[in-house]
This record gives structure tokens, C-alpha cells and sequence, in this order.
């Protein structure tokens, strides 16, 4: 299944709340992934590669600082927005430098928990360096309404998808190593599992179908051109 918003990491110990963030943020369109305890968000976090981790500080073991720290330290930048219950918890979190996206308190409304949620997703996309609609061969891309076409018909991508794609389609003819491609499109400052870039674009590939426009050169990595059935397929 996949989701246009992407997917969200709730780390929650307390299943009242668990089921309550699921189900407001389901409604918003996002994947929710719930796990109870720290190291079990932390496999979470490398086999979902979540857009947001709603991290609870105060977790049974592993804390949420302390999952916060092993991701930066293992430089995963996924956003992190913590869920804090204490003032002394909020003066952690902002004291350590630990990378946070954002923290709320508790006891909070779901509905702000779900607002920040969004800006935490949309800052981490950061402005896209070009604002306008993209199109290469049948397929269009509007960075504003998130929105694909193919052929005439809509295509529901993920975030990274989408993110991935119109980096390729912005720098048509050009070819991006895996490393370029990590750095630039999900923002890694360091390699961390090139599997990732081409899972993605295998992904794209599957739902661009005889649309494709990702050519792959062997040994180098990845770029944009006009797919050569694009021409006449309509
Ligand atoms: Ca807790």
C-alpha cells in the first residue's frame, strides 16, 4: 500500500493514544506505523524509512532521546517530532541538540498533533527549487499540487517517489550516481544503504509502465529522458 502524504512512525507506549494519532492521521491520508518501544522503532525506521517519526520521550528501556540520538548518529536525518509529557522533557529536547524536527506537549489535540505532522513533512521536503509543473514525454509533474500524470492519468506516489522523480525530471539527459541521488533527494549527507534509491526507482518504474522515463546507465546510476514509446502512445 502506499500512501501520497507518506508514512508516519507513531512511537507510543500508551495504546489510547497510539489508536488516536492512527486514526487522525490515517484520515489525513498518511501511513501510520505504530510501535511500542525504541528498539523496535528503530527497526521500524530502517525498513519503513518513515517522512516522520512522532517519537514519545518517555518510552519503557530505550527512551525517545535516545532513539532520536542512534538515528543522528547513524546519520539518519528523518524528521522527528517528540512528543513530550513534562517541562523537563521539552528543556531535554531542545538542550541536547538532538536534531529534532519539533516537539509537543502533552496532554495535546489531535488536531494540532496532525498539523505539525504536515509541517514537519513539508519543511523536511524544503522548498522545491523549481516551482512549476514539469513535463518530460507523457509525463507530468506539479511540485505544488504533488500531483502525477501519466498519459493522461493520475499516478499515486509516495513522497520520496514523487521527490525522486522530479529531481530526475527536472535535470533531464542528466545521469546521478546512487550517492547523488541519496544526498540530494533524501537529503543524506552520507551514504547510508544504496539499495534504497534503486527499490525506488523500481517502484517508479512499475507505476510509470510503458511511460517510463528513467533510463538507468549500468555502473553509473540514474537519469530522465522522453521514453522512446511516449511519442506515440497517444
Ligand atoms: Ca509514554
Amino acid at each position: 500500500m502506499s500512501s501520497e502524504r507518506g508514512v508516519v512512525l507513531v512511537v507510543e507506549d500508551e495504546p489510547a493514544i497510539a489508536d488516536l494519532l492512527r486514526m487522525y492521521l490515517s484520515r489525513e491520508g498518511f501511513q501510520v506505523l505504530v510501535e511500542s518501544d525504541g528498539q523496535r522503532a528503530l527497526s521500524a525506521v530502517s525498513e519503513f524509512r518513515p517522512s516522520c517519526i512522532l517519537l514519545d520521550v518517555g518510552l519503557p528501556g530505550m527512551d525517545g532521546i535516545e532513539v532520536c540520538r542512534r538515528l543522528r548518529a547513524d546519520q539518519d536525518w528523518t524528521p522527528v517530532l517528540f512528543c513530550t509529557a513534562r517541562d523537563d522533557e521539552v528543556d531535554r529536547v531542545l538542550g541536547l541538540e538532538l536534531g529534532a524536527d519539533d516537539y509537543i506537549t502533552k496532554p495535546f489535540s489531535p488536531r494540532e498533533v496532525v498539523a505539525r505532522v504536515k509541517a514537519v513533512v513539508r519543511r523536511a521536503r524544503g522548498p522545491q527549487a523549481q516551482s512549476q509543473a514539469v513535463r518530460l514525454g507523457q509525463v507530468e509533474m506539479d511540485p505544488m499540487t504533488r500531483k502525477c500524470v501519466v498519459a493522461g492519468r493520475t499516478v499515486e506516489l509516495t513522497a520520496t517517489e514523487f521527490d525522486l522523480l522530479f529531481y530526475l525530471m527536472t535535470h533531464p539527459g542528466q545521469i546521478f550516481s546512487r550517492d547523488q541521488l541519496l544526498s540530494e533527494v533524501w537529503g543524506y549527507a552520507a551514504m547510508v544503504n544504496t539499495r534504497t534509491v534503486d527499490v525506488h526507482v523500481a517502484q517508479l518504474r512499475s507505476k510509470l509502465g510503458d511511460q517510463n522515463v528513467i533510463r538507468t546507465v549500468r555502473g553509473v546510476g540514474y537519469g530522465a529522458e522522453a521514453s522512446e514509446s511516449g511519442a506515440d502512445a497517444q
